[in-house]
């Protein structure tokens, strides 16, 4: 690259090297351009002009054509040779019309000509024109040189953009040597045959849209914006800034850097700002953070969570006489295991939510031997404990360390959102203060901030405890209702119904402890010996009575899948001796709903032994006629509910009315429950109902209490 002449310093005056060998023409010449303020070198032939050009670089050359030794064009082409001498601007002069002359002058390379006769005055406005275009050219060329250089020597992509997004030009980074990056496909844009096509046609949808965003807005605003963006290059995410600048009204200019490493570097320093160094898990700040985006979050969707504070019970004593070393790969084995206890299930359904990366999990180490535990989206608070006392059972199983055995338990407090608090620093206080209540209530233990919350569970967990021995403690018991038969006046059956004589809390109702039993399984033992205990019951009665009693037992919809029941029945049948015709199952609508296709086979099996089937409570589930044909029910029992309204509600009476006519349609036996009044008796039969259930006929009562009424013919309650 030739070195670019450089321009007159500001102040000093130019200096122009006239060659003439008249001396007359160079007096004049110097006089005219002393007149405009510039100085002058003479030389008196075209050697001394080349000389005198090489060693003082004048900023113009005024030369004569016709020169002894050598002619001006000569000397020009010799200037233009020299090292200096490429850009100052030479003017020839030549004599009179010389028409080849003046081409001959352009070919040698001169900048401009003058012929003689010379109008002086106007050549020294043309001499100072010709400098001054000379300085700005030579401006310009310096700077296009640096901007070159400057190009070259970083390392961006650079390209030219117009309004619409179209690149106008494009030149890949270079590395350290100035080479291009094509070749390592290490910029943002891929191939070199970018000028001309648009930017969505080179850059993902988003990306090109963003950057059209801020070419506008670097030309609405003349100023630098830039965008940073990612683009997955041979599996790897690299990420880029493109800055971008104003260069007209309608063009910007686009400097493209890979920052990928900058990216790394920032990610390494966030995660050493938030991970806990020994355990590698988020630590208190990360924690904080996550409190307090959960927080909004679940202001905003209405959603409960939970805190669950750790603490190791002992963890002190383990340090100090095992050592620190022991210490720090406890805590470490503790974080694992606490990772592997807590499911991805508990942190889950969060749609919301962009799917989180491995490392990111809703535990944390706050310091020493705290850790803390997110649950989001909690839907009951026994979730939170669960949590709990999963987490307090692993920290439970021993933890091996240089060949030791150690064993820890932990201390667990839970803390509610909203419940307890509705700030993190609460919300976290409440966790603390809990986990040191579970603490004082004798370590390895799990407990809710919130007492009266505590209170409810604890009486949920009592009395799930208390259903467990109830079996054992023969605290269940039977009561029988009987089922009369409206035509014969005679009892015809009796139905089961379990009660509990709780310790402390009296006789519990079915309707609390059987969602209970059903809820924990224990209602597959319990219903098996309702079963049992009501079959033996029956076979008395079938021995003592001479008229056969029908046993009607209730069976929850899990008892009813327990792919055991049949064989259930068959053996309590089998043990006691109970004719099968005698027992009758009751099911409620929702029970054979529930799973079409296996309720289909287990009904088969029943069918099989010879039970006979009902549906209890009809009416207040799907009440539809269809599947009753299906399933070979031989009885419907109307739920009270419709019974109790009657006979005054018209409404009830007509839905029982037509109950009763559909159930005959399809061979079905009706049952009226709850029937409580001599009224309602009379009606009932009036629509032709076969039997009757309810307190007006008897309440429930033990079995001593129904075999008298076996014994005699049924009076009305008013009667007797
Ligand atoms: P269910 O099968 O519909 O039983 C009838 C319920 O109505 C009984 O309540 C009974 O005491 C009550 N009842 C009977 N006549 C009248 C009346 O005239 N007026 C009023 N107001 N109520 C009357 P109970 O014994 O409290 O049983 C409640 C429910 O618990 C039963 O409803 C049944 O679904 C369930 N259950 C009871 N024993 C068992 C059992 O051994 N196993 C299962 N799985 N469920 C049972
Ligand atoms: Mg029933
Ligand atoms: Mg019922």
């Amino acid at each position: 690259m030739p070195v670019p002449h450089s321009p007159r310093r500001a102040n000093s005056r130019g200096v122009v090297l006239v060659a003439d060998d008249d001396p007359v023409m160079r007096l004049l010449m110097l006089e005219m351009l002393d007149g405009v303020g510039l100085d002058a070198i003479e030389a008196e032939d075209g050697e001394q002009a080349v000389r005198l050009a090489r060693e003082r670089s004048p900023d113009l050359i005024l030369m004569d054509v016709d020169m002894p030794r050598m002619d001006g064009f000569a000397a020009c082409r010799a200037i233009r040779d020299a090292a200096n001498g490429a850009t100052v601007p030479i003017v020839m002069v030549t004599g009179g019309d010389d028409l080849e002359a003046v081409t001959n002058a352009y070919e040698a390379g001169a900048t401009d000509f003058v012929s003689k006769p010379i109008n002086w005055p106007l050549l020294g406005h043309r001499v100072l024109y010709v400098l001054r275009a000379s300085d700005a050219i030579v401006r310009l060329r310096i700077a296009d040189a640096q901007n070159r250089a400057v190009l070259a020597a970083i390392p961006d992509t650079f390209f030219r953009m117009s309004r619409e997004g179209i690149y106008l030009d494009y030149e890949p980074g270079r590395d350290g040597h100035g080479r291009s990056r094509r070749g390592l496909q290490a910029q943002a844009y891929p191939a070199d045959d970018c000028v001309g096509k648009h930017v969505a046609e080179l850059l993902p949808a988003d990306i090109a849209e963003r950057m059209l965003e801020q070419v506008e807005l670097a030309l609405r605003v003349q100023q630098v914006r830039s965008v940073e963006y990612e683009l997955i290059r041979f599996g790897e995410a690299q990420h880029f800034e493109a800055r971008l600048v104003a260069t007209g009204s309608s063009e910007v200019l686009g400097l493209v850097r890979d920052i990928s490493e900058r990216k790394r570097a920032e990610e390494q320093i966030r995660r050493l700002a938030y991970c806990d160094s020994l355990t590698g898990i988020p630590n208190r700040q990360a924690f904080l953070e996550m409190l307090e985006r959960e927080l909004q979050r679940s202001k905003i969707g209405n959603k409960k969570f939970a805190v669950l504070f750790m603490d190791l019970d002992a963890f002190k004593r383990i340090n100090d006489t095992l050592g620190h070393n022991v210490g720090d790969q406890l805590l470490q084995l503790v974080s694992e295991r606490l990772r592997e206890t807590i499911r991805p299930s508990d942190l889950l359904s969060r749609g919301d939510m962009p799917p989180r990366a491995p490392e990111e999990t809703n535990l944390a180490r706050l310091g020493g031997d705290e850790f803390t535990i997110l649950i989001p989206d909690l839907e009951r608070v026994e979730h939170a404990l669960n949590v709990a006392h999963r987490v307090k059972d692993a920290m439970r199983r021993p933890f091996l360390i240089e060949g030791n055995e150690i064993f820890v338990t932990a201390s667990i407090g839970i803390s509610l959102f909203p419940e307890d608090g509705d700030d993190c620093t609460s919300l976290l206080k409440f966790a603390d203060t809990a986990m040191y209540h579970a603490k004082n209530c004798g370590k390895n233990n799990a407990k809710l901030y919130s007492s009266s919350l505590t209170m409810q569970i604890m009486s949920h967990v009592k009395l799930e405890v208390g259903l467990r021995r109830a079996l054992q403690n023969d605290e269940l018991y039977l009561l029988y209702q009987p089922q009369l038969d409206v035509r014969s006046n005679e009892i015809v059956g009796v139905e089961a119904l379990v009660r509990w004589r709780h310790a402390e809390r009296g006789i519990v109702s079915p309707t609390e402890f059987i969602p209970l039993a059903e809820e924990t399984g224990l209602i597959v033992p319990i219903g098996e010996w309702v079963l049992r205990t009501a079959c033996d019951q029956a076979r008395a009665w079938q021995k003592l009575s001479r008229r056969p009693v029908r046993m009607a037992v209730n069976l929850s919809a899990k008892q009813f899948k327990d792919e055991n029941l049949s064989q259930i029945v068959m053996s309590a049948l089998h043990d006691t001796g109970l004719d099968p015709r005698l027992l009758e199952l009751e099911l409620t609508e929702g029970t054979l709903m529930d799973d079409a296709k296996a309720t289909l086979a287990t009904l088969e099996q029943l069918r099989g032994i010879g039970v006979y089937l009902s549906i209890d409570d009809f009416g207040t589930g799907y009440s539809s006629m269809n599947y009753l044909k299906r399933f070979d029910v031989r009885a419907l029992k109307i739920d009270r509910s419709f019974i109790s309204g009657l006979p005054q509600d018209s409404e009830n009476a007509a839905i029982t009315r037509a109950i009763i006519a559909m159930a005959h349609g399809l061979k079905m036996v009706v049952v009226a429950e709850g029937v409580e009044t001599g009224e309602q008796l009379v009606m009932l039969e009036k629509y032709g109902c076969d039997l009757v259930q309810g307190f007006y006929l008897g309440r429930p009562a033990p079995a001593e209490a129904v075999t008298g009424m076996l014994q005699k013919l049924w009076v009305p309650v008013g009667v007797r």
